[in-house]
Parts: C-alpha cells; sequence; structure tokens
C-alpha cells in the first residue's frame, strides 16, 4: 500500500464518505481529498422521504453521515464543499473543478481518483418555470418539501415509485390529503410484478391516498392570476393529466427517477453506459475505458457506476444504500493495494422503503421468470414474494416481514434453488 498517494474522491455523498473512511481504517496516512458539489458535509439521503418530511413542527435536525469534528479531526479529510467536477485529465492526472462566486476553475491532482457522484433527480418539462414544483434528491429539496407540507399544501405526488410512495406516506401521517399521480397500471408493476403492484394500490388506497394509475402528466400550469417573480417563475396551481383531468395542486413533489451525475465525464474517455450514462467498471470497481481497458488509477462507486457483480453473472448499477456504502469502502481499499490484491465486489443487492407503517425489503433482483406470492398463514399478516431465474431463487421481497429477509438474502447468497427457496418460504409463512 502507498500509504503517501494523494486520494482524491469527488462526490461527498455515501459512497464517497465511507471510501474516505477504508482508506483511513485501512492505515492510509496520504492525503485525501474530498470534492462535492453541494454546501453540506456528508449527509444520509434515505431519511429525507421518510422520518425528516412525516416529523410535524418540531425541528429535525440535518442528517448528516458523520459529525464535522469527525471529519476534520479524526478523518483528516481536505473537504471542499461547493466544489464542481467539470473534467478529467486522465493522462495528467487532474479533476477540474469549479467552485466559488464569481466561479473559478482550478486543477485538483491525484494519485487515486474515487468517482462517486451520485445520481440526479429527473424533472418534468415546464418544472424549470414555475416554483412548487420539486424533485426529492437533495437535503435542499427535502427542506423546500418538509416547507410545503409545514404550509399543509395541496399536494400532488408524480410517480408512485420509492420516493413517491414514501413522500406520499409522510404527507398521509400529518393527515394531509395527498394525491398520487402514476403513469403504470399498479406502483413498481414494471420492476417487481403485476401481484406486488396490486398489493402496493391496496397499501395507498388503505391509507386514504388518492391513486390515479395509468395516467401521466400533461401539463403543469401556473396558479391562475399569478406574476412571475425576480426568476421569472410563477407558483405551480395544477397539473394537468393526460386523461384531460386537472388536479389543484400548490405543491408537486416528482420522483421519476434519476440519471447517473457524469455529464462532466463526457469528454474523459471512461466508458459510459449506453443505456443511462453510468460509469461502467469491472468487478473490482475499476473505471473501464471504451475499448475495456482499464483507466489506470480511476475507480468508481455508488449510484453512479455499474459493475460486474459475478454472483448475478451481470452488469448491474444499484441505486441502494448498502451497495453505495459498501462499493465506496471496496474502491479505495482497492484503490490503495497492488493489483494482486484487489477484491471483487460481489452483493445480494438489498434496499428498503417505508411505506405507511410497512417496511418493504428487497433481496437479490426481480429480473424474473416466474414470481410466487406467499401471504402468511396465521392473522399476524406480511407477505413474501420470490423471484425465479431458470432454477434459482434470484430474489425476495418482503413485505412486513423484517424477521425473513436477511435469511433469505443468505439463500440467494448460497445460490439457494428455487424448490429450496420455496420450501424455505413455505415453513416460515
Ligand atoms: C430521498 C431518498 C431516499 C432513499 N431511500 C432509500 C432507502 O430507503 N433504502 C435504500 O436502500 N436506498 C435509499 N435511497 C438511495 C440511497 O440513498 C443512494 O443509493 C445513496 O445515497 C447513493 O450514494 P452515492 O454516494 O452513490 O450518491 P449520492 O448520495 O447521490 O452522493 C453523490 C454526491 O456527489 C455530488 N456530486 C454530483 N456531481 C458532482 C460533481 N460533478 N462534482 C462534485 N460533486 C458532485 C452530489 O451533489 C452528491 O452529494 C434513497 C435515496 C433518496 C434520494
Amino acid at each position: 500500500m502507498n500509504e503517501q498517494a494523494k486520494l482524491v474522491v469527488v462526490g461527498a455523498g455515501l459512497a464517497g464518505l465511507r471510501a474516505c473512511e477504508a482508506a483511513r481504517r485501512a492505515g492510509h496516512t496520504g492525503p485525501i481529498v474530498l470534492l462535492g458539489e453541494e454546501t453540506h458535509l456528508p449527509y444520509d439521503r434515505p431519511p429525507l422521504s421518510k422520518e425528516f418530511l412525516a416529523a410535524e413542527g418540531a425541528d429535525v435536525d440535518d442528517p448528516l453521515l458523520r459529525p464535522a469534528a469527525m471529519i476534520y479531526d479524526e478523518l483528516d479529510l481536505d473537504v471542499r464543499t461547493g466544489t464542481r467536477a467539470v473534467g478529467l485529465d486522465t493522462i495528467e492526472k487532474t479533476v477540474a473543478v469549479e467552485s466559488g462566486y464569481p466561479s473559478r476553475v482550478d486543477h485538483v491532482g491525484y494519485d487515486e481518483l474515487v468517482i462517486a457522484t451520485g445520481a440526479a433527480a429527473r424533472q418534468l418539462p415546464g418544472a424549470e418555470d414555475l416554483t412548487g414544483v420539486l424533485a426529492l434528491r437533495t437535503l435542499d429539496d427535502a427542506h423546500a418539501v418538509r416547507l410545503g407540507l409545514d404550509a399543509g399544501a395541496n399536494i400532488v405526488v408524480v410517480g408512485a415509485g420509492f420516493i413517491g410512495s414514501e413522500v406520499a406516506s409522510a404527507a398521509r401521517a400529518r393527515g394531509l390529503p395527498v394525491t398520487i399521480v402514476e403513469a403504470l397500471d399498479a406502483p413498481l408493476v414494471r420492476s417487481l410484478g403485476v401481484e406486488v403492484g396490486a398489493l402496493c394500490s391496496r397499501l395507498h388506497l388503505e391509507n386514504g391516498a388518492d391513486l390515479r394509475l395509468g395516467v401521466g402528466v400533461a401539463a403543469l400550469k401556473p396558479l391562475d392570476g399569478s406574476v412571475p417573480d425576480s426568476h421569472g417563475q410563477r407558483p405551480v396551481g395544477a397539473v394537468e393529466l393526460s386523461d384531460g383531468t386537472s388536479l389543484a395542486a400548490d405543491l408537486v413533489v416528482v420522483g421519476v427517477g434519476a440519471v447517473p451525475s457524469t455529464a462532466w465525464l463526457r469528454e474523459s474517455g471512461v466508458k459510459l453506459h449506453e443505456r443511462d450514462g453510468g460509469i461502467v467498471c469491472d468487478e473490482t470497481m475499476g473505471v473501464l475505458r471504451d475499448d475495456g481497458s482499464r483507466v489506470e488509477h480511476v475507480w468508481a462507486a455508488g449510484d453512479v457506476a455499474h459493475w460486474d457483480n459475478s454472483l448475478f453473472e451481470r452488469t448491474m448499477r444499484l441505486e441502494h444504500w448498502t451497495s453505495a456504502a459498501e462499493q465506496g469502502a471496496t474502491a479505495a481499499r482497492n484503490a490503495l493495494t497492488a493489483p494482486e490484491e484487489w477484491k471483487p465486489y460481489t452483493t445480494v443487492p438489498y434496499f428498503w422503503s417505508d411505506w405507511y407503517d410497512t417496511r418493504l425489503q428487497f433481496v437479490g433482483v426481480p429480473q424474473a421468470d416466474e414470481i410466487l406470492v406467499q401471504h402468511r398463514s396465521d392473522n399476524k399478516g406480511g407477505t413474501v414474494v420470490l423471484y425465479r431465474e431458470a432454477d434459482r431463487l434470484v430474489g425476495t421481497l418482503t413485505i412486513g416481514r423484517p424477521d425473513l429477509v436477511m435469511k433469505y438474502r443468505r439463500l440467494i447468497a448460497q445460490r439457494a434453488s428455487w424448490s429450496d427457496g420455496v420450501q424455505f418460504g413455505a415453513a416460515a409463512s
């Protein structure tokens, strides 16, 4: 290990911070520079759509991942917030960064580089001309949504995926009316299947959300009679749907997915995935070029990265907390060790989501030849959904069964057969 190497990490989120922590834990004593576009120290995103929104009235602390003292003193990080990477030169081994007002471009040299720039929320066309139309990706977004909820806003949520559904849950927890607009026939139906879609619809309906399925947003409309503010924006007043309905709204929360933050790498020679522009890595989180060779000394981790997960014999990109944290640590450890010690990153993907009082947890992958729903036979409730690929159990969703999910994760890691998975489920339900 080159203990004096200069490690530069771009992206001061979860994967970026875990990279820095892993480097120090592995005994790295050289300089570590953490570059972050946002003005905040690294914070945790899952609470932003859950308890951060649901807690009414009381002051809620920003969910920082580590206290400032630990970041500066214990980890001894050179954190540069408000600093955006705008280019990468892999020959000179420098990152071009923009910061300050008026902005200035500098170059930060590295010996080893970890890219952990995550993903940015998609927005709806026309949102830029309106106030009150918010995505939920950043702490600033969450503060703005929270303010709207505190004001008792009339809310429309666009997209019944995980983030949209959690926002709706938080609004309902405060007793606010909420309408959810979803273009598909049921929430999550494309990724998790028809049966899960129906269960998720039921959760919304049982908790008093107005769920509009199979309709898209045709237009966002400003409030009648409003005038543009100094930024040329008017307050939102309504959401027009593709079936001609108009929903009055003074807060629209858009949860229609995210795209990897890689625009700054377009000229760098780094291979960007043809589907979504994410960074393509090998199994060690080493970044690749278009010709498939490695970009030396450059690694990636978290929501931004596609990598070869040998446990499932496929390349995947996840937007999950656990893998982002683990990949950050793997990338930094590999960056600071000799090639013969590089470790591949393999995992059974895991995520959770809280809808009303119900926890959904998923392990594995949902691509499936067959989906089997097993309801608990006693009266305690809870559902397990199994996903089969060929003759292997590849994924499991538990709804209200936190006691089972890690057992299924172990089964999937052991490449359990479908029949073993089904039998295990039958015995447990
Ligand atoms: C509201 C919300 C709720 C979630 N809930 C769950 C959950 O319940 N369970 C779960 O498993 N997962 C959840 N997730 C997903 C999880 O939080 C992410 O997978 C994780 O945060 C990814 O970490 P990351 O470090 O890869 O990216 P991020 O956390 O997005 O961090 C990337 C950082 O890089 C910065 N950056 C981007 N571009 C640049 C640039 N050019 N220069 C410098 N800095 C840059 C960004 O500003 C950002 O701070 C949730 C996500 C959100 C948004």
